[in-house]
């Protein structure tokens, strides 16, 4: 295999940074050929130190004076514009991992650009799902999901035609407040920042933390496989498996269900997102069916009622003022300004217009 060259835009957050540990463990099939991050200059510049990139941007205009102020050694072009730098870099991929709706026209400029775009950025299908899909189109290129779910969904697919698929299974951890005995209604409207940063599996980014916790999370989830397969939202479950080793399934029209299993692990997605349509060697801990213990459940609609929220979004073509809301309340819980059940009803408002 060629090297592939990878652009990765979000490098220093949690995708980003699992994306450089598969691509340092297998530096013999990739390149990294840029690096953008928000703040964090330390662990970037750490990460041109190790992986040599010749295109870099940060967002932050002071951390942005300090690395131009600074000796790296390393020679590479400091841009003042991450647009720009998508699309005056050649790569094969973009790592999307940046927060948000912010990553829609970095989207846009990666597709029009000629590069594929594996995408952890949810909220960019879900707010511009039909543009990027005919874009994707247009340009011939691919949207490579390294969200689990759709990973799972994804690799699932390729057991059949879609002509032949009934169903889609998506699997949801369910998040910290899972237990209604524990969150009971009441308890769960005021349940703080910090209960709700606690994620039980998965170590994570703020806003995803966040909308884990509300389920909203899984909501924009069942909108981002409506747009990447083209499927009627009635085709798609959501299902609550706290031990999220069974990452989504997909049931073909003889019944048969084709789900992808593993470890709870990001990296084999992002690792499959990287390598398609090849399956890459990975040395991560092997699952056993004889450790698990596996639970499954329907989702609480009244305690949680975000998923509701996403079927009607989608019923309405909504889902860019769905999704817009959702960052805005969250931003708003974070900042201690509303409540976590306030998130609810400032998502809700949306339908009221
Ligand atoms: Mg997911």
């Amino acid at each position: 295999m060629k090297r592939k060259r990878i652009l990765i835009c979000g490098s220093t957050g949690s995708i980003g940074t699992q994306t450089l540990e598969i691509i340092r463990e297998h530096s013999s099939d990739f390149v990294v050929c840029g690096l953008t991050a928000e703040k964090n200059q330390q662990k970037l510049l750490q990460q041109i130190d190790c992986f040599d990139p010749k295109a870099v941007y940060i967002q932050d205009k002071k951390a942005h004076q300090r690395i131009l102020s600074q000796n790296t050694g390393k020679d590479f072009k400091l841009y003042t514009n991450q647009e720009e730098l998508i699309r005056n870099t050649t790569a094969d991929i973009v790592v999307m991992a940046v927060v948000g709706e912010a990553g829609i026209p970095l989207v846009r400029a990666a597709l029009e650009t000629g590069k594929d775009v594996a995408l952890a950025t949810k909220e960019v299908i879900v707010a511009a799902g039909k543009e990027i899909q005919a874009l994707a189109q247009k340009y011939n290129r691919q949207i490579l999901p390294i969200d689990s779910e759709h990973s799972a969904i994804w690799q699932s697919l390729r057991a059949g035609k879609k002509s032949e698929v009934t169903k889609i299974w998506l699997t949801c951890s369910g998040g910290p407040f899972y237990d209604p005995i524990k969150w009971p209604l009441k308890k769960l409207q005021k349940a703080s920042v910090e209960e709700a940063l606690r994620h039980p599996k998965w170590e994570m980014g703020k806003k995803i933390s966040i909308d884990s916790a509300t389920l909203m999370n899984k909501a924009l989830e069942v909108i981002e496989a409506a747009f990447l397969f083209d499927i009627p939202e009635q085709q798609i479950e959501v299902v609550i498996h706290p031990e999220s080793q069974l990452h989504s399934a997909v049931e073909f029209q003889d019944g048969s269900v084709i789900a992808q299993i593993g470890t709870a692990d990001m990296r084999t997605a992002i690792a499959y997102a990287l390598y398609y349509p090849e399956r890459p060697i990975l040395a991560f801990p092997k699952f056993s069916f004889f450790e698990q213990q596996w639970n499954f459940a329907r989702v609480d609609h009244t305690r949680f009622p975000s998923i509701l929220f996403a079927r009607r979004a989608l019923h309405l073509g909504y889902e860019a003022e769905f999704n817009r809301a959702n960052e805005k309340a969250v931003q708003a819980f974070l900042d201690k300004k509303i409540t976590f059940g306030e998130i609810f009803t400032h998502v809700e408002a949306i339908f009221d217009t």
